[in-house]
């Protein structure tokens, strides 16, 4: 079985999380999740347990391993799977390759320990040692690879240079005809995928050999059951779910930008939304958002935006007015001008930073009977 568990479906991730419980999340947000983790940081801690001058590493080990578990695994489900199964899983393995199966030696009751939060028992110093070696080469692999998934989301979604006038399809076309590495990475990667078909029952994936839940005659009792069905790749690659989210977001068109204060990837709401929701550095209680409502550029960009949304709303609205004054003779030079002169006020409040964009999208991004009243 694999450690990993995702399906993407209309901009939507299916996952199993490390208790088997099927949740759903932004796509996207794998890929963010995976990029925010300073994995080099993650790396030199063990780096500095297994080779620095402690003596005793059991117990700092599994205090770096708790930290780890609460710092990454609140991040996103797949990381918690990372943290909570792949990394116990290492050590399981160790154990059965390097000591014993027999589960009463104090390096199980470790483990174990580890794997429920619990205050760890003494044990040999040869174990953490050996674990600490293994994690630390899985965060210099994920260390590299996070650069490499930034190039490629740089080369898709960088609209800030001479590309921005290209669509997010047309710049993944272009990084995908230009790229080196990614035909090598795809390759590794996507080989490490299998596709399997699940059902699930009111939220919970099926095993295929489950007990039945529900007796196939009952179907009075079936009838209360959520049944849904997906195609789920498995792996034990976590990067290789980022590499396939990455394609699955650039070939939908799907946004992702950069934040404007963090400079770290995020999921914009809107056109206009250039800053994250994460806390800032040094100020927790404020989010980049926060911080750059009120700035000159958020202003200007905001602006910019109305502007075109504007442009694109009135030139449908003046021709629908056109077509329709047959039928309604006021509509031209009654309704329309009415509804362009209040528009036209928005778009002054947008301007002078009175009216955020989203709300003057929400006022004026209508059909044009709406608009019109008709
Ligand atoms: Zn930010």
């Amino acid at each position: 079985m694999s450690w990993y568990r995702m399906a993407l479906e209309n901009g939507t991730e299916l996952l199993e999380t490390w208790e088997g419980n099927r949740v759903e999340r932004k796509a996207g947000l794998c890929i963010i999740a995976f990029l925010d983790v300073d994995w080099a940081y993650w790396e030199q801690q063990c780096d500095e347990l297994r080779s620095g001058n402690t003596k005793k590493v059991w117990k700092p080990a599994a205090l770096l391993y708790q930290r780890l578990c609460n710092e990454i695994g609140s991040l996103h489900p797949v990381l918690e799977v990372f943290a909570r199964n792949q990394l116990i899983g290492d050590i399981k393995n160790l154990l059965m390759e390097r000591f014993t199966a027999d589960t009463n030696i104090p390096e199980w009751r470790y483990v174990d320990a580890l794997e429920k939060g619990q205050p760890p028992v003494k044990i040999q110093e040869e174990l953490p040692r050996l674990f600490l070696r293994q994690w630390s080469g899985r965060f210099s692999a994920f260390t590299a690879i996070q650069k490499k998934i930034v190039v490629l989301l740089d080369a898709v979604y960088d609209n800030t240079e001479k590309r921005k006038d290209l669509s997010v399809l047309q710049r993944y076309y272009l990084m995908r005809q230009e790229n080196r590495e990614y035909p090598i990475m795809s390759r590794q990667l996507y080989a490490t995928l299998k596709t399997q078909f699940r059902l699930s029952i009111d939220g919970k994936l099926c095993e295929d050999e489950d007990p039945c839940v529900v007796a196939s005659f009952d179907w009075a009792r079936l009838a209360e059951k959520n049944i849904s069905a997906h195609t789920y790749q498995t792996t034990d690659h976590l990067e290789a779910l980022v590499l396939w989210e990455l394609d699955d977001m650039a070939a939908n068109g799907r946004p992702m930008r950069r934040c404007d204060y963090c400079g770290r990837y995020f999921l914009p709401y809107s056109v206009a939304n250039c800053y994250c929701d994460r806390p800032v550095d040094g100020n927790p209680e404020k989010t980049c958002k926060e911080v750059g409502a009120a700035t000159k550029h958020q202003k200007e960009v905001n602006a910019d935006a109305a502007k075109n949304l504007y442009r694109k709303v009135n030139n449908r609205t003046q021709q629908a007015a056109k077509r329709y004054e047959s039928k309604h003779p006021d509509v031209r030079k009654v309704n329309y001008r009415n509804w362009q002169y209040e528009a036209r006020q928005l778009l002054e409040q947008v301007g002078a930073g009175t009216l955020d964009y989203e709300t003057f999208a929400a006022a004026i991004d209508k059909t044009p009977k709406e608009l019109l009243g008709i």
